[in-house]
């Protein structure tokens, strides 16, 4: 915890910094804020220590996998419909449209959010001093701890800190739907607490570009408007992540260099980036120092003693911290059950190159993650060694590429790449193809080759895929499904579920720390407080009992679900109260929150599928013109029922008969009847429930 003279050092640097800031409006000044004049005005390095550097990182997510969205019995899509994400964006033309500033970062906390609150910027003053406006005695001088998204589940990560007047969030990432949500693109975290409070909030930091991380900002930044704080490779992916998205605002993005130890007053929160290992570039730690205790979250990571861009680790930066005093540490899950260390690349490098030599006369065809940049660099170097040429083929593997290309985080030797349609004017021997479909996805380019399907690598007799990537669980069938389709063609499929068969070490590692890696972490940060993050429950368990072997004390290591809190204040960390948390769905590219009733609706349909009775009156009357039709999909083949369709008929036909002249055809109250004497029939008979449209026309 931070001395009562630190505490004192921080507000007083803040006192200095607000005095500086332009006046708070009665609304946001979006624009009167030059880049430029913000650094002059920030305070770079308040709160408890100077900061100093860091290493780099690593993964694999774009996971699929299943995020229980009902499961938990949470509140799921918050009666959304379509109006809910429109609503916000429309009530959100006001605020933004910041300058984007590049380059060194020295920031003003509280940002455009802030100053439209008149008070937002105001110093988190010493408890006793000041009380804040709008915080409660019971508030004050509490740190609390808010998880809405990646605990308990691997998928859609994000965190809060709220301390009196100042929140910061840290990652917003989304995870792909379930088998149980047919027809939803992608699942995001429910951020109503935020939104409720969305003028406290100082600012968005994000550990690393994976989907899981990053993927949640194009919907739920228009909700919950702030400036967002990332390393370099992050904040370009954010940026051209947003421009297709089209928000209308222009975000507000700021480059952190982790290795010049940047730090960002946000409110009271004091946040420094430290480089770790990852599978992705630019990877990083967050030390949050504020009023109560610092704060730790290591973001994905693993140790990596010979990275491939050379960027290792800042082990010495986490000792610094570590001997400053870590009140918590927020440790990433994902693979804490695996024994050891994870594997280093330069592992992986060697069996690249030895399945290449075994194959020196034939055509090869590499899969990878295309957001495992470091993994790229490690194909194009074995292509480059073996002498052959690279075709890429998938849009995403093109344009991580051509982006980690542009910021000089990978390098291709010229000539090496050459395009698709001029690999007959070589030998098999001399080409590799690069391309996307690891997991078996439904339209990526290696899945086409197994169909078939795609334009420009045809597969034949000879050609060797390897698949460099384990099988993310949940993923097998489809993973299976494709590599049978890849023998078809009589290619020869290697992949780390089957290195042992073929004689060969490590293929892939995951990114993220095992256990011994985990142990290291501890040793380094020496945390009083525990966390378990980013992994399902099971995870997280093994998590803590890693924790509990380096002698953290049981009481202060927490297995949390999204939602639940944790206070903490100079007494210690105890559980709070739990918040709304749970899943938004999202139907389209953003076009809406997709209601719980339309997922049950599209389940239904899935498997027993649809009955419609179209019922053609009179106008005048309300008599029925015609007996009526009846329409099946999905559901019974009509020719092979005639006795079910006839009996539905009549049923129809009877409730218009026996109608009250009151009620009238077209109502409601009729619709309804039919569908219920409908449904009622049709389980009785054939014991399954479509879904019973009623259709009225008057004519
Ligand atoms: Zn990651
Ligand atoms: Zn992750």
């Amino acid at each position: 915890m931070l001395t009562l003279r630190k505490r004192k050092e921080i507000c007083k640097n803040m006192a200095e910094e607000t005095n500086n800031q332009p006046k708070p409006a009665g609304e946001p000044q979006p624009n009167t804020r030059p880049a430029s004049s913000n650094g002059a005005q920030a305070n770079q390095t308040s709160g408890g220590g100077q900061g100093r550097r860091q290493g780099n990182g690593q993964n694999q997510n774009g996971q699929r996998r299943n995020n229980n969205a009902g499961g938990n019995g949470r509140s799921n899509n918050r009666g959304g419909n379509g109006n809910g994400q429109r609503k916000e964006r429309g009530g959100m033309g006001r605020p933004p449209r910041m300058r984007m500033p590049k380059g060194p970062q020295t920031f003003v906390h509280g940002s455009f959010n802030g100053s439209g609150n008149g008070n937002s910027s105001a110093p988190a003053a010493p408890k006793a001093a000041v009380q804040l406006r709008g915080v409660s005695k019971t508030d004050a001088g509490k740190l609390k701890i808010i998880p809405l998204g990646g605990l308990n589940q691997i998928g859609k990560n994000i965190m809060a800190l709220e301390y009196e007047d100042d929140i910061i969030i840290m990652d917003m990432g989304f995870t792909f739907p379930g088998e149980d949500q047919p027809g939803i693109d992608l699942v995001i975290p429910d951020v109503t607490y935020l939104e409720e409070r969305k003028h406290k909030i100082r600012g968005i930091l994000i550990t690393h570009a994976h989907e899981d991380h990053v993927g949640g900002i194009p919907f739920i930044l228009p909700k919950i408007p702030a400036p967002i704080y990332a390393a370099q490779f992050t904040i370009k992916f954010i940026e051209r992540k947003l421009e297709e998205y089209k928000l209308p605002f222009k975000p507000e993005l700021h480059i952190v260099d982790p290795d010049k130890h940047d730090k960002i007053q946000l409110g009271v929160f004091n946040v420094e980036f430290l480089r770790i290992t990852h599978s992705i570039p630019d990877a990083c730690s967050l030390v949050i120092r504020n009023p109560v205790g610092t704060i730790l979250n290591t973001g994905d990571w693993r140790f990596e003693e010979n990275p491939v861009d050379g960027k290792a680790s800042d082990k010495q930066r986490l000792k610094e911290v570590g001997d400053e005093g870590v009140m918590m540490l927020m440790c990433d899950s994902t693979s804490c059950e695996k024994t050891g260390r994870s594997p280093s690349e330069a592992e992986i490098v060697d069996t690249i190159d030895e399945i290449l030599v075994r194959n020196y006369n034939k055509r090869v065809v590499i899969a990878a993650f295309a957001s495992q940049i470091t993994r790229m660099q490690i194909i194009i170097d074995a292509v480059a060694k073996s002498k052959r040429k690279l075709v890429v083929v998938g849009r995403s593997m093109l344009n991580n590429l051509e982006l980690a290309v542009k910021l000089g985080y990978v390098k291709i030797p010229a000539g090496l790449i050459i395009k698709a349609r001029d690999m007959s004017k070589y030998q098999d021997g001399q080409i590799v193809v690069v391309s996307t479909g690891s997991q078996g996805e439904t339209f990526s380019a290696l899945q086409r080759m197994g169909t078939g399907d795609h334009r420009d690598v045809k597969l034949k007799q000879n050609d060797v895929v390897i698949l460099s990537a384990s099988i993310i669980p949940g993923n097998e069938k489809s993973v299976w499904g494709m590599v049978d389709n890849l023998y078809r063609w009589g290619a020869y499929v290697y992949q780390p579920s089957t290195a042992d068969f073929d004689g060969l070490g490590t293929m892939h590692t995951s990114g993220h720390a095992s256990i011994d890696e985990i142990k290291e972490m501890i040793q380094l940060t020496r945390p009083k407080y525990y966390l378990p993050i980013h992994g399902e429950m099971h995870h997280m368990f093994h998590n803590a009992a890693i924790a509990k072997t380096e002698g953290i004390a049981d009481e202060n290591i927490f297995v949390i679900e999204d939602g639940q809190t944790l206070i903490a204040d100079e007494k210690g960390i105890k559980e709070g109260p739990k918040v709304t948390s749970g899943s938004v769905l999202i139907d389209g590219a953003g076009i809406g929150d997709v209601q719980e009733i339309v997922l049950k609706d599209r389940l239904a349909m899935s498997s027993d599928g649809v009955f419609m009775a179209i019922a053609t009156i009179d106008k005048k009357t309300g008599r029925l013109k015609v007996s009526p039709d009846i329409i099946s999909r999905g559901f019974i083949y009509m020719k092979d029922n005639t006795e079910l369709v006839h009996k539905s008929r009549q049923i129809v036909q009877t409730i218009f008969d026996k109608r009250d002249i009151s009620t009238p055809a077209n109502s409601l109250i009729i619709k309804t009847r039919v569908r219920d004497e409908l449904a009622n029939y049709l389980f009785k008979v054939t014991k399954r429930n479509p879904i019973v449209l009623p259709v009225v026309i008057e004519v």
